[in-house]
């Protein structure tokens, strides 16, 4: 299964913030979405950082309470790791799991087309597993 197909399923809306809004306003955008990351944009579209629940628990370890006045771009992680449509999912498991985080922005021709997160391979991998289980038992049955 690849991303492209994760994509056509949950649909390509990404969240993205620019990094000049604070990182209380970031606080307020995660939890209304209900979502663990934010995807920092410049004016142009382009990925710039990522920002997730994590980045806001360090600065607040970090900064105490006046973190959450501050421009998001001081915590946000800048070296953002990215796939394409094209890349399988065991491609993104491997590449959470050797990086450590669980976002990974979609990005074609410098174009952010969609966001895969850890739930969603975990959903894909499940259904994927399931439908593996029941072909082989129709299978043995109908031997
Ligand atoms: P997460 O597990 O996604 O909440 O993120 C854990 C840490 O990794 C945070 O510091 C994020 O900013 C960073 N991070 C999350 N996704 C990515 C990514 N795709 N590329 C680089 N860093 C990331």
């Amino acid at each position: 299964m690849s991303v492209a197909r994760i994509l056509a399923d949950k649909g390509a809306a990404v969240e993205t913030v620019s990094p000049n809004r604070t990182v209380d306003e970031a606080i307020h955008m995660l939890a209304e979405k209900r979502i663990g990351a934010l995807i920092v944009s410049d004016s142009g579209g382009r990925v710039i950082g990522i920002l997730s629940e994590r980045d806001v628990m360090r600065a607040l370890a970090c900064d105490g309470a006046s973190a959450v006045d501050q421009p998001l771009s001081r915590y946000m992680t800048a070296k953002v790791v990215t796939c394409t449509r094209r890349a399988s999912i065991e491609d993104v498991m491997e590449t959470m799991t050797e990086g450590r985080f669980r976002h990974l922005p979609v990005v074609e021709d410098g174009r952010l087309v969609g966001v895969v997160s850890i739930g969603d391979v975990v959903k894909h991998r499940i259904a994927a597993v399931e439908a593996e289980h029941k072909a082989m038992r129709d299978y043995i049955t109908m031997a």
